[in-house]
This record gives C-alpha cells, structure tokens and sequence, in this order.
C-alpha cells in the first residue's frame, strides 16, 4: 500500500452492491475503484480517476483496473478468475515515473479460489459436502449435456422424486438459471430453457422457511483463518425465485433456530479462502433442521438491513475492513427490535415503482423508521432497482409488519 495516499480498493462490478460499498467507504476515505460500464450506480456514488470503464470478464481491463488498485475485489461472482489467479500469482507491470516497469501485486479477497469455487453451484455444494464439517446440502447430481440430457434428466427423477430442481451451474443469480421439472412432460421445455448450459440437478426442498446469514471472514496475509463473525439471521422471501423481502428478526423461527444458522454458516464459510463478507443461504425444514442453498462471496441483498440495524458496522464497511485487514467487531447484534428490507423491483412501466418511492418519502411514524435506497437503475420488470429498509426500536416483527402494510401492499402491487 501507498503511504501517500488513501488505501485504493479495486472492484470488479458497480452495481447497487458496489454503490452502497462506496457509501461505506466515502466518509472512511478509502478509494474504490469500479471497473464497470460508464456512469454505473457505484460510479456515480464516488468520484475518482481510478474507475475503468468495460466489463468485469475482460482481462485486460482488470489488468488495467489492477495496475491501480491496492486490493481486488468484486460485487459480484460471475467474474473472470483466471486473470485474478494471475495477477495474484504473478503480479502486473505498472510503469514508474523514470520510464522502468515494476511488477505490482494486489492481494485478491476473498481469494479468486473461493469466486471460482462459487461460481459452479454443483462444485461448490460438492465441496460443502466433503468437507467434513457436517453440512447438509440437498441431494444433488450432475446432468448430462447434448443428446444424453434426457436421459440425465430421467435418471434424476428416478433417483429424487417429482419435482426436483434443476439448475444451472454457472452464471445464475434471481432464479434465472432454475427450472421447477414438476412431471415428465416438464422435460422438454426444461432442456429448452437450460439445455445450452452445463446443469445439475438437486432434489427438491420441502423448506417452511427461507434464511440467510451475513458472516465476516478474515485471514492473515498467509491464508490463515482468524475469524469468522456471523451478522443476525434474517427470513428472505423469494417470490418468482427472485428476492422480494427480508424480515429480522425471521417471524415464528425459534432463537435456537436462528443460533443454529449463524453456527452452520460461520462454519461453511470457514472452508473457504480469503477475507471479506459472504451470504450463506439456507433452508429450514419442517422439523426444525437447516439445508444450506448458496453461498455469495460478497454483499447480499440479505444484509442490507446491517446499514441501519447492525451499530457495530454495516456489511459494506465490514466488507472494507475485512479486505484491508482492518479491526472488524466480535460480535454483531442489532440496535433495533425489527427490520423488513423490501425490494423495489421495476414494474411493467418504467415509472411503476414512482408511487412506492413517494409514499416512503412521505410516510413518517414514531414507531418506524424508514430508509429509502434508490439505485439510479433504468427500471426494467423485475429488476432490483431500489430498496426500502424499515425499521423498529419499540415494535415485534409481527407488528412492525402490520405497520408497513402500506409499503408492503404497494411494493406486491407493482410486482403484479
Ligand atoms: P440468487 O439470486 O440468490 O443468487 P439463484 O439464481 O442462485 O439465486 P437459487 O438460490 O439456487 O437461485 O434459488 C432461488 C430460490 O429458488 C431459492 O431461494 C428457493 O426459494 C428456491 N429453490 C432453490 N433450490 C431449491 C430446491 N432444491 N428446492 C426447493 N426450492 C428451491
Ligand atoms: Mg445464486
Ligand atoms: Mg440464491
């Protein structure tokens, strides 16, 4: 790091992600570099001549973004990894003053083996299994691609039952690469809406709830683990497979439940490599037991409530600190008694989500407080384009619910 000048992160990605990274990191002074298309959200929350402008999978603009950057990292996992084994590995030349090149190396966090190992849904889940630390994941194999896909296809269904969930490996995010096989009649038109991509198969998930826990990892510059710090549980509501809302704490889930969940995620993230925050999504079934579903390497959607409900930091600064290998709190508990995060996703008119946007400016109550997050996206159907974060220091989750009815009724209303 430079000792004249602020820590620079670079960030492959700035989407709303990288635009609540950069609201972290504005008051702390830390500069964050996006390498993204011009005029991103993250873009326009931080002013810098560091950003670069392309895409996120192109090597060379990586490198470019590398050259300048203290740290890598992303806000999102569908990145190019190859390039950030190498850099890591074998650094990049940036040119000094008097003409010579020195060779530059960024540390990568979390580390590119961990975004690698993600980003193949199968191979992660894989690797949760075999590591033999107990985590339970549900049944899951691998499907053919090409002619023998059918076949594949009856294979799963004859080994999980009707339904089972098929998936893509790769590249998926908001449900966008699942398919629900629901009979042999959905055959054909899952292969049809999957069948270029490499896919597996998972057997289906009776959950009665949906969680997700935000875990803090940090590591010594020789990969040795230090800690992993789990944020509150919260109850995520997929509705379309995609997320539409989130409740802290989860309404009608036992504290041992919840403990439970920080334990298993504390202990999933603990197998992998790198520092920073991640997302460990989880089903609940009905006795009680907990499945893991995913896990992010990044900010989620899921702890966007830690900006106004966690005091010690939020995920974003957590993020920053974990990366730059500062102090980060041994315990995360919230400062208020309830907290529902709902998303703002585009309606079918691009000014669908203007009436929400008002009435949250507009609404003022004793009993909650709300945070309205607007991420200058073009509206587009069910794109995250805003969220609103509701909050309570007197209120149950039950009646903080009851008390956002309005806000709640609003944002299903534009979904439909
Ligand atoms: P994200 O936007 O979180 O990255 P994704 O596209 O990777 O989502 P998943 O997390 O795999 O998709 O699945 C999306 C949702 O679909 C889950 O949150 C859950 O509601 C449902 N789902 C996924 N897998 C199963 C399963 N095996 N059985 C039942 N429901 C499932
Ligand atoms: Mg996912
Ligand atoms: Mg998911």
């Amino acid at each position: 790091m430079s000792d004249d000048r602020n820590p620079v992160i670079g960030l492959l990605g700035g989407g709303q992600l990288g635009r609540m990274l950069c609201e972290a990191a504005n008051p702390l002074g830390i500069d964050i570099a996006i390498l993204d298309e011009e005029n991103s959200p993250a873009k326009q929350a931080h002013n810098t001549n560091r950003h670069v402008t392309g895409s996120f999978k192109d090597a060379a603009r990586i490198r470019e973004l590398a050259a300048q950057s203290d740290f890598l990292s992303v806000e999102i996992e569908h990145v190019e990894t190859e390039v950030l084994e190498d850099i890591e590995k074998n650094g990049v030349g940036v040119k000094r003053a008097d003409g010579t090149t020195k060779i530059h190396k960024p540390p990568v966090h979390p580390s590119w083996k961990t975004i690698r190992l993600i980003q193949d849904k199968y191979l992660q889940k894989e690797h949760f299994r075999t590591s033999g630390k107990g985590i339970p994941i549900a049944e899951q194999v691998a499907i053919e691609s090409g002619p023998a896909a059918l076949d594949s296809l009856k294979n799963a269904a004859n080994k999980f039952g009707l339904s089972f969930m098929l998936k893509a490996r790769k590249g998926s995010y908001d449900g966008r690469g699942n398919f629900k096989v629901g009979s042999v009649k959905d055959f054909e038109a899952a292969i049809k809406a999957l069948g270029g991509l490499s896919l597996y198969a998972e057997k289906w998930v009776p959950f009665v709830k949906e969680l997700a826990v935000m875990v803090i990892r940090t590591e010594d510059d020789n990969g040795t683990l230090r800690s992993c710090v789990a944020y509150p549980a919260v109850e995520t509501i997929h509705e379309d497979s995609i997320c539409t809302k989130v409740f802290m704490p989860p309404r009608d889930v036992s504290d041992a439940v919840c403990e439970a969940a920080r334990k298993l995620a504390t202990e999933v993230i603990s197998t992998l490599w790198g520092r920073g925050v991640f997302a460990v999504e989880m089903f609940v079934l009905e006795d009680g037991s907990l499945m893991v579903n995913e896990v992010a390497p990044r900010p989620h959607n899921s702890g966007h409530y830690t900006i106004e409900a966690v005091p010690q930091m939020s995920q974003y600064k957590a993020q920053i600190h974990a990366v730059l290998d500062l102090p980060v709190p041994k315990n995360l508990t919230p400062r208020v008694s309830s907290s529902i995060m709902l998303n703002i996703l585009g309606g079918a008119t691009p000014s669908a989500h203007l009436p929400l946007a008002e009435m949250a400016r507009k609404t003022f109550d004793d009993d909650m407080d709300i945070h309205l997050h607007l991420y200058n996206k073009a509206s587009k159907p069910g794109r995250k384009i805003g969220h609103i974060t509701l909050t309570s220091t007197t209120l149950s989750i039950h009646d903080l619910e009851t008390k956002a009815k309005p806000l709640i009724d609003l944002v299903n209303l534009i979904r439909h």
